[in-house]
């Protein structure tokens, strides 16, 4: 596994090889790749919470299925953890040069995500980094967690000042549904190497 600040926008993590999957609709999605936002993009009951998480998915046939996560400020989140001292070289590298940065980054379990909520919500519409492609699916699960304020410093470090406010305004739905799921298990169960 590798981390990038890309393009300076994000940190993002990507993953070599499989290590989850989501079922969507009856279609299974291999996670990609992991990257924040702050603060979030994602509002509930029009209230932005400091950090999201993005969880990159796609299909065999190259369909996106993104699981976003909304962080407010509390204890420490068990996947940052992993990679706080990383974070930390990651920056160090991000401000050498203005390039894309990247460094290895080692085992990281994908299982400290722990996709167990049951209520998200779900609704199609885009990515929110360009290319911004159309036809996504988004699920964000609706239990927000937690995060320290350290924690959330780590993951802007990498990024130039003028990027760390990196989340996309809200887009108006355009009467586009939102549905509320229940769903009892998901799978992120395996590690990365
Ligand atoms: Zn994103």
């Amino acid at each position: 596994m590798t981390m990038a600040a890309w393009k300076a926008i994000f940190a993002l993590l990507l993953f070599d090889k499989n290590v989850g999957t989501v079922l969507v609709d009856g279609k299974n999605y291999s996670l990609k790749s992991v990257h924040w936002h702050s603060p979030s993009e994602h509002t509930i009951d029009g209230k932005r919470f400091p950090v999201e998480l993005h969880m990159v998915h796609m299909s065999d046939n190259g369909k996106s299925a993104v699981v976003a996560i909304l962080y407010q400020i509390g204890r420490h989140d068990p996947f940052v953890v992993q990679i706080e001292r990383k974070l930390k070289e990651l920056a160090k590298e991000a401000c050498k040069g203005d390039k894309e940065a990247h460094i290895p980054v080692g085992v990281v379990h994908a299982r400290s995500l722990k996709l167990h909520s049951s209520k998200y919500y779900r609704y199609f519409g885009s990515l929110t980094t360009p290319p911004c492609t159309e036809n996504v699916i988004w699920s964000i699960l609706a239990r927000v967690r937690g995060m320290t304020k350290e924690q959330v410093a780590a993951l802007q470090a990498p990024l130039s000042r003028e990027n760390r406010n990196n989340s996309r305004p809200t887009q108006p739905l355009n009467y586009r549904a939102v549905q509320i799921y229940h769903e009892s298990r998901r799978r992120h169960d395996e590690d990365s190497h």
